[in-house]
């Protein structure tokens, strides 16, 4: 027989995959000794099984009633018992945590007649007060009953009574609210509210096991790359009190401040509360501080129990408590979710106080938090107007377009802010649509703060000086008011809101790498630096850049990298310099061709002499010309009222030159092997800029790669062509010539292109391209979304390498071409080579190097240095660590858009 229940004191923190990281965590501190209310978690294995049978399995009710015979034992309190009666709370608990996106029911266990045994230990208000929250939160959990609806009953009542508050509702409000709330369960549902407690646990936590497929939760899930087959856990545990008068209370704790890292005690405490209250933001809450003044010995003892969990954890840990009447329990702890920043900085501090050792501190962070860290911050010179300041809940730089709704949020377009007094796990489309988040309402620990940070998205909540109005679209604050539509700018860094749209300032993580900050300058740029370096000393992988001009070399350099993995020459055609293209195009003849040839010459090598002294020393991959000469020319529609002569020969060779399939046309090699010429006065040029440098004392190191060869002929009649113009020139040192793999059909020949190649450098933009048969300039915006949501990509195969496929190739070509030509070097100039997920693909693959764009440089970096790690040898409990090990990092946010 399988076991579907475990009580509390029978689990451990390991077993994530079976209790979820809640029940997982609920033992361990049960183990450790720490106040935890007694309880029983039912496995994800029970939840996978019922939604695969759309019934509970069998003996799940007989199981939970032994264990509820333990808590009932433990509390010496019965179950249903009229005079003394036990309650329960039932939450949700996934392997990974997702924030509010599941189901919890608290008080379970109130009835008509408990109600009575309850107000009797605990006061009449107390006890309706419990009842009413249970009915709403049953209805809306098992039944399905808008929440709105019994949020809107109590409004009412509120503005009946005429009071501010919940906690002003006397005793009577309550008991004629819990009336209504029946009568709206009743209209629902047809039948009266349960008055069976059995029946209320069994309902709620099959109801619980339903809400893993709810559809914020597949979306959450799908955002976080979290795989949809895991399942929940259900934690039942006994209800303990926050709710009871002014010596009891609710909280969330942090072992160090999530935002920055910084040691010391974190949290939010609110008094005479229910957890939910804090997590909703609905209620504005103290600083964790102020529980030392309200009750030192509980506050003593909740800082003991984060010592106990940081010391056993070796993490950050954040904490969920209740006091009731002085006495302190522990309801939750995990490894908290942290921003960038502070996962550097406190991987960091934990090397320093020898919790940990560096190739722990490298697993914590990632290179998705990197990048984060290199995005920019806004530039105050101008002395933008401030209109108000929030809690600087995470952290960024955002400007866009108010918008007050999560629907409008996500259908909108351009960059937008989304504005609500507090969030809810509704409001995630929107979320994720925005740029960023404002709330007036809420502290560190609201949904939207929490939500926010675990996405990385910029968010500022509790401004409270924001009267915000959904109805209305519109929020006042003081004399400004902002309507949909105007521009804001929250920083999450300072908390501070912004009318209108800010410049923006490099990070500091960006000014150390370009030089203008030193390594000490600051706890966060100490970390990012010390980390980074440990990484070099690991990884395999080099590391290079894509790089067309002097400047992006020269910043690549400061940035790390070991030389330029491609250099796309087309981009030096571009400007003045498409006359001479057009005039190639339009040339009747080899001599108008030599001649225009003659002229681009020295243009050309001016450019190589400058990568080539920005980069002198290190390797510089020149690729010969790529794209269709036409894409050179104006369009069509530019050149329909031609009227001069020179206009209409163009347009005549628009017309001529038109390809259906450009990127599957005479490009690349073919180009070179068309236009008599063209691919020789670029060899030239490198030939000469490089005799230049070296006469200049430089130590010049061009390569000469070909693009788009499918068939080593292509190659070899190139190559030819490339070795008779450089024994012309004298001065140079040899120059390598290779090929870039990004045809399907050079992937499968590799073995024969390696007799002609000195070096591969895989495409693999062009390579996914041609191997699913994507446009790689259309399908992002057709049907690849809907590709995503049908659950076809977890990614995009053009931001994360698909390895079932494209990486066979890959495999493949690396096999074939070193078994051709050993020692073969191979590398990787796609967009994937700054991509976290896809560096640890190439590492595996054995590749040399990978290249990307200047800013991920310091990114593929570190994430080259972690695949370097020693594998399945984790020893912490990091989030990050523990997602990387089964679904592999996640990719990261393009942010070379300088
Ligand atoms: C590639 O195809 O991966 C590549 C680097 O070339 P481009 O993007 O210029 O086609
Ligand atoms: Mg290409």
């Amino acid at each position: 027989m399988r076991t579907y229940v475990y009580d509390f004191a029978d689990g451990d923190k390991d077993m994530k995959d079976l209790l979820g990281g809640k029940g997982a965590n609920l033992a361990e501190m049960t183990r450790l000794g720490l106040p935890v209310p007694p309880g029983f978690t039912v496995t994800t294995e029970a939840c996978r099984c019922y939604l695969a049978e759309g019934v509970a399995p069998a003996g799940l009710d007989e199981e939970m009633a032994t264990h509820l015979r333990r808590i009932e034992k433990t509390m010496n309190r019965g179950f249903g018992d009229p005079g003394d009666p036990l309650l329960l709370s039932v939450r949700s608990g996934g392997r990974f945590s997702m924030p509010g996106m599941m189901e919890t029911v608290l008080d379970i266990g109130l009835t008509d007649v408990t109600v009575a045994g309850l107000a009797a230990h605990g006061g009449e208000r107390f006890a309706w007060d419990c009842y009413r929250r249970l009915i709403s939160m049953y209805g809306s959990t098992v039944e399905g009953i808008p929440g709105s609806e019994f949020e809107s009953a109590l409004a009412a009542l509120r503005r009946e009574r005429e009071v501010a508050c919940d906690p002003e509702l006397a005793a009577d409000d309550l008991r004629e609210l819990v009336d209504t709330y029946k009568e709206i369960f009743r209209a629902h549902t047809g039948t009266g509210f349960p008055q069976d407690p059995v029946e209320q646990l069994g309902n709620t936590v099959l109801a619980v096991f339903r809400s893993w497929n709810t559809e914020r939760a597949r979306l959450y899930r799908r955002a976080e790359h979290i795989p949809d087959d895991l399942g929940t856990a259900v934690n039942v545990m006994a209800m303990v009190y926050g709710n009871r008068g002014t010596g009891s209370g609710t909280g969330v704790a942090f072992t160090r401040d999530p935002a920055t890292g910084a040691r010391g005690v974190y949290g939010d405490y609110l008094p005479d509360a229910q957890g939910e209250d804090v997590v909703a933001g609905i209620r504005d809450t103290l600083p964790l501080q102020e529980l030392a003044r309200l009750d030192r010995r509980c506050f003593e003892e909740l800082t003991r129990a984060m010592d106990v969990l940081e010391h056993r954890y070796r993490d950050l840990c954040d904490i969920e408590f209740t006091i009731e009447g002085g006495r302190l329990w522990m309801l939750q702890t995990r490894v908290g979710k942290r921003t960038a920043a502070a996962a550097f900085v406190i991987a960091a501090q934990l090397v320093d106080e020898g919790v940990i050792d560096l190739d722990e501190a490298l697993r914590r962070v990632d290179g998705v938090q990197l990048g984060r860290l290199m995005f920019p911050r806004f530039d105050l010179s101008g002395s933008p107007e401030q209109i108000a300041v929030g809690v600087p809940a995470s952290p960024g730089a955002a400007s866009g377009r108010a918008v007050f709704d999560s629907r409008r949020a996500a259908e909108a377009t351009g960059p937008v802010i989304l504005v609500r007094r507090e969030t809810n796990p509704d409001d995630l489309p929107g979320m994720l649509a925005a740029r960023g988040i404002l709330t007036s309402r809420g502290g560190k620990t609201s949904h939207a703060a929490v939500v926010a940070r675990g996405m990385g998205r910029t968010c500022v909540c509790g401004a409270g000086d924001l009267d915000v109005d959904p109805q209305g679209r519109l929020f006042r604050a003081g004399s400004v008011t902002v309507r949909e539509g105007d521009m804001i700018s929250v920083d999450g860094t300072t908390g501070t809101v912004y009318l209108g749209e800010l410049p923006v300032t490099p990070s500091p993580v960006v000014r150390h790498f370009e030089g203008d900050l030193d390594a000490g300058s600051g706890p966060l740029v100490s970390a990012v630096s010390r980390l980074l370096a440990y990484a070099d000393t690991l990884r395999r992988l080099g590391v290079q850049a894509n790089a067309d001009t002097a400047e992006d070399a020269a910043r690549a350099r400061r940035f790390g990298a070991a030389g330029i993995g491609l250099c796309r020459t087309e981009h030096m055609f571009l400007g003045p310099r498409r006359a001479l293209v057009e005039r190639l195009i339009l040339a009747e003849g080899e001599q108008e061709i030599q001649a225009v040839l003659e002229e681009l010459l020295p243009l050309q090598r001016a450019d190589f002499v400058g990568v080539l002294a920005a980069m002198d020393g290190l390797p510089v991959t020149i690729r010969l010309i790529d794209p269709p000469l036409h894409e050179f020319l104006p369009s069509l529609e530019e050149l329909l009222g031609a009227v001069t002569g020179r206009e209409r020969a163009l347009l005549a060779a628009v017309r001529r030159t038109h390809e259906s399939n450009p990127m599957l046309g005479l490009r690349g090699v073919r180009l070179g092997l068309a236009i008599p010429g063209l691919f020789a006065m670029q060899v030239r040029a490198i030939g000469e800029a490089c005799a230049i440098r070296v006469r200049d004392g430089g130590t010049p190191r061009p390569e000469i790669m070909i693009p788009l060869v499918g068939d080593v002929r292509e190659l070899a009649l190139v190559r030819a062509e490339a070795e008779r113009v450089l024994a012309g020139i004298g001065d140079a040192p040899p120059i390598p010539i290779g090929t870039m793999i990004e045809v399907p059909r050079a992937a499968l020949t590799a073995g024969d292109i390696a007799g002609q190649a000195e070096f591969f450098s895989f495409g693999t933009n062009d390579l996914t391209q041609m191997t699913w048969g994507f446009s790689r300039d259309d399908v992002e915006a057709s049907f690849l979304p809907q590709y995503l949501r049908l659950g076809v990509f977890e990614t995009s195969p053009f931001e994360t390498i698909d390895r079932r496929g494209i990486g066979r190739l890959i495999e493949l070509a690396v096999k074939e071409g070193r078994d051709a030509r050993p020692g073969l070097r191979i590398g990787v100039c796609g967009e994937h080579g700054g991509d976290p997920a896809s560096v640890w693909f190439f590492h595996d693959a054995d590749l040399d190097y990978v290249s990307c764009s200047p800013y991920r440089v310091p990114v593929a970096r570190l994430e080259a240095g972690r695949a370097a790690l020693p594998r399945g040898a984790e020893t912490g409990g990091s989030v990050g660590t523990e997602r990387c090990a089964l679904v592999g990092v996640t990719s990261v946010d393009r942010i070379d858009a300088s």
